[in-house]
């Protein structure tokens, strides 16, 4: 294109006061009017004799268009069409700077779903994305046209309350999600899922006063709000900081434990409930801390868990007790706790029979503990991991029972050889006439269901009276015995051998 032609084209553009080989955006009008973006570069050539003018236009209009959907993509939340993380934190920091300069308030709100994860490994990821859908719905329609909602990654989302500067006015949307997430259940496909929600809350300026700050508050506020069970609201606090480095100290300890032999093994016997016998001893993992002392699994199972180091020492512990027990008397079995995450591994029963094999132990001696979660996620794969385990001669027992979520379905499709019964009924027996009735109730349908039984938890001699009358095999708590360590379990056998039905042992 000539110069003069880009000038008719381009009113007002004095084309020889374009730079020479830079590029100007520029907008041309077309013929209906509208603004066409476009490029021009001008370059000074030589054709032939003459020294020419050349300027070159490119239409912007795709690229411009190709860029602003990677905008939106690098922004957007590709399943709910929300902010992602990145966009929230530009949003929280352009509000900081706002809300310095007028000195405002707002509160950052960071929200994780109870139960979600259940919901998905049973029914599958696509199921689990029209969920978020819909509780991202919910979530808007409890917001404010300013506020901002952003989907952080999984089952986590945060809000950003714009004009929050009261506490009471986040507690206020903090209660109002809550009930909204639990209030009503999600049908998807006309089943109802029951969900509910945990919330992190951290105030402008108090709790923080740039986004990332503000942001790692909200974040140790909702663990908090986690640890305090479902359903819950947490506001930050300076103490949050010490727990979470009390957690990272724990989680960098035991990865050491793990590997300086720091663990040990308690054990805690189950007594027969009419004969006084011990048949049973379940292995109860103690934590040597070269500074602490022993720490009981409360202070570590969970963080275990959450950082995945449960798998190691979940193995640990399945192999050392199965070799300790190699020593024991041949009628004493020995009972093993294993965490969800466990069970999940596919190599769960290679594991177990590589523990049995080197210890030398029967399977039958062998009891393995799950809880109620364990059955919440891929019901297949589970059942089938149960039925391998109990082809191999292994007993399952089903622990905490009545703890967990919609219980009794299970027990017709999982074929458990016990059901232990778990402390929170047994605290409030005798005099509870609820717990004893859910108590009895859980012993007769055991029995129906060709199960044993065994109640947890036991202090007390009227606990202990009550959980015979009803019927239930065995019994465990502290009045047969706490948990006792080699030297005390050595004392015990030896007592049966001299009494070989000691009831009261500690
Ligand atoms: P659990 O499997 O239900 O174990 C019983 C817990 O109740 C033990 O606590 C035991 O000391 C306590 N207990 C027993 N009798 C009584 C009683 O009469 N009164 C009271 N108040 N408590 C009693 P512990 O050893 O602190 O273990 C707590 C939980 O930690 C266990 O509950 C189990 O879920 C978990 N855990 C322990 N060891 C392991 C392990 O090796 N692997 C896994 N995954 N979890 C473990
Ligand atoms: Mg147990
Ligand atoms: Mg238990």
């Amino acid at each position: 294109m000539t110069g003069s032609f880009v000038s008719s084209l381009l009113p007002g553009l004095d084309v020889s006061s374009l730079p020479e080989r830079e590029e100007r955006e520029l907008n041309l009008i077309g013929v209906d009017g509208l603004e066409i973006p476009v490029r021009v570069l001008r370059r000074v050539v030589a054709v032939g004799h003459k020294i020419q003018t050349v300027i070159a236009v490119r239409d912007q209009r795709e690229r411009l268009k190709t860029e602003a959907k990677l905008q939106l993509l690098a922004f957007s939340d590709p399943l709910t069409g929300l902010a992602n993380r990145t966009r929230f934190f530009d949003l929280l920091a352009v509000h900081t700077a706002s809300r310095r300069e007028r000195d405002q308030g707002g509160a950052v709100l960071m929200l994780n779903l109870d139960r979600f994860k259940a919901v998905n490994d049973a029914l599958g990821h696509a199921a689990g994305d029209i969920v978020l859908r819909m509780v991202a719905d919910r979530l808007q329609s409890t917001l404010r046209a300013d506020d901002v909602l952003a989907r952080l990654g999984g089952d986590e989302f945060a809000i950003l309350q714009i004009n929050a500067e009261e506490a009471n006015a986040a507690a206020a949307l903090a209660a109002r999600i809550v009930k909204i997430v639990a209030a009503n259940p999600f049908l998807l496909d006309g089943q109802p899922l029951h969900l509910g929600a945990s919330i992190g809350i951290a105030i402008a300026p108090d709790d923080g006063d740039d986004p990332a700050e503000l942001m790692h508050n909200a974040d140790l506020a909702l663990h908090a709000a986690k640890a305090d069970g479902r359903g819950t609201v947490h506001r930050y606090d300076v103490s949050l900081d010490a727990k979470m480095r009390e957690r990272r100290a724990i989680e960098t300890g035991l990865r050491r434990a793990l590997n300086e032999r720091q663990l040990e093994l308690h054990y805690q016997p189950l007594a027969d409930a009419t004969s006084g016998r011990i048949r049973s001893v379940e292995a109860l993992v103690r934590w040597n801390h070269p500074d602490r002392g022993l720490v009981l699994p409360f202070d570590f199972i969970g963080i275990a868990e959450e950082t995945g180091l449960i798998v190691p020492l979940g193995n640990w512990v399945l192999n050392t007790a199965c070799a300790e027990a190699a020593t024991w008397p041949d009628e004493i079995g020995v009972a093993v706790n294993l965490s969800p995450a466990q069970f999940r591994e596919r190599s769960l029963v290679p594991l177990v029979v590589a523990a049995l094999h080197s210890a030398g132990l029967s399977p039958e001696r062998l009891e393995l503990e799950i809880t109620e979660s364990v059955l919440l996620s891929e019901e297949d794969g589970t059942l089938e991991t149960l039925n391998e385990l109990r082809a191999l001669g292994v007993h399952v027992s089903i622990d905490d029972f009545g703890t967990g979520y919609s219980s009794l379905s299970y027990l017709r499709k999982f074929p458990f050889d016990r059901i232990k019964i778990d402390q929170s009924f047994v605290r409030q027996l005798p005099y509870d006439a609820e717990s004893a009735a859910i108590v009895r109730a859980i012993i007769t349908m055991a029995k129906c269901l060709g199960m044993s039984t065994t109640v947890e938890g036991v202090e007390t001699a009227e606990q202990f009276d009550f959980s015979v009358a009803a019927g239930c095999d065995t019994i465990q708590g502290y009045i047969i015995s706490r948990p006792l360590d080699r030297a005390g379990l050595a004392t015990l056998f030896a007592t049966m051998r001299n009494a070989p039905h000691p009831l009261v042992i500690a």
